[in-house]
């Protein structure tokens, strides 16, 4: 039993098909919108509607399955919550999604501490801005 349906189970909840099309997308690429696995999977599931792949991935984070992302486009991405920890930045001519190491934040968060005294136990990063292509 792979470690995603131990998890479903142990929820009450059973590995469906639909459920291990849409994780497995997930675990091809990063970042993907509700749209955008819908797109990929359609054609091999047509029985897939959007309005589903809405549904699992709601589901899918409340277990803390995927994580859910708002990069201002007015609509969520997704990635697996088995990823390094990392931050975004994302460029808003083109769309391109580059990701960061977690330990500048880590040090931005220190830094933060020392002169502020507050105590991050946790922090969501995304830079605006436009990569290297679009700047
Ligand atoms: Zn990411
Ligand atoms: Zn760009």
């Amino acid at each position: 039993m792979s470690e995603l349906e131990q998890l479903l189970r142990s929820r009450g909840y059973r590995l469906t098909n639909q459920r291990r099309v849409i994780v497995r997308e997930l675990e091809g690429d990063r970042h993907l919108s509700a749209e955008e696995i819908y797109d990929r999977v359609k054609g091999r599931f047509p029985e897939l509607g959007l309005s589903t792949v809405y549904r699992t991935l709601d589901l899918l984070h409340e277990l803390g399955i995927v994580r859910k992302e708002d990069f201002g486009e007015g609509y969520s991405r997704y990635e697996l919550t088995t990823e390094r920890m990392h931050h975004h930045a994302r460029c808003g001519e083109c769309g391109t999604v580059i990701e960061f190491n977690e330990e500048l934040m880590e040090y931005l968060a220190l830094q933060v501490e020392r002169e502020t005294g507050f105590v991050t136990d946790w922090h969501e990063i995304t830079l605006h801005g436009r990569c290297k292509n679009c700047a």
